[in-house]
């Protein structure tokens, strides 16, 4: 039985889909139905390779044990991979989306954040010249979280977007930036 609606049936051969009965599954397939099908088509195209989606923190899916202990970048001190629910594995070209721990479960948001560090990399977009302009000139507003990195905003300007719509993610960042998402995401 596909587990998305037949708009995105291209997404079916690459997806793989534990705990099913879970609410966070369920939502986690509804978050990605927000980020518009042409982006994940072009994702394919650049060969992405899957999309895993479980109940589960990151270090308990296939083969990511040896994130556990692991500092995350990035993040206050302690704060291992351990309480993540999810990332893009560029070396593998996977998309991997869970939960959090009991004490620290993930907001919808995190999915299309996720997808959207597929997007910057593999499709190149966090290393080019506009994504720094971008990232300079919103820096002073930025929280610690997204200075640390061009990939860390291009993510949350994805999920802003996709999440909550056009004008909050306006508010949140500033005009430039989410005409040039939209512009390279039409
Ligand atoms: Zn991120």
């Amino acid at each position: 039985m596909p587990y998305l609606s037949s708009r995105y049936a291209v997404l079916e051969p690459i997806l793989v889909v534990k705990d099913i009965r879970s609410n966070h599954v369920q939502m986690i397939l509804t978050q990605i139905e927000k980020v518009p099908l042409r982006i994940y088509k072009r994702l394919i195209a650049a060969g992405l390779v899957g999309i895993e989606v479980t109940n589960k923190p990151l270090t308990k899916m296939d083969d990511m044990g040896h994130l556990a202990g692991v500092q995350q970048p990035g993040h206050d001190p302690g704060d291992t991979y351990d309480f993540s629910s999810g990332t893009y594995e560029p070396s593998k070209r996977l998309l991997l989306l869970g939960n959090g721990t009991p004490d620290n479960p993930q907001p919808p948001k995190f999915v299309p954040h996720e997808i959207g560090h597929a997007i910057g990399i593999l499709l190149g977009w966090d290393d080019t010249p506009e994504m720094t302009a971008h990232h300079k000139r919103l820096f002073p507003i930025l929280e610690p979280f997204l200075r640390q990195s061009r990939g860390e905003l291009f993510a949350e300007g994805i999920a802003e977007r996709y999440s909550n719509g056009r004008r909050a993610a306006i508010r949140r960042f500033d005009r430039p930036f989410i005409d040039w998402l939209d512009k390279i995401n039409a």
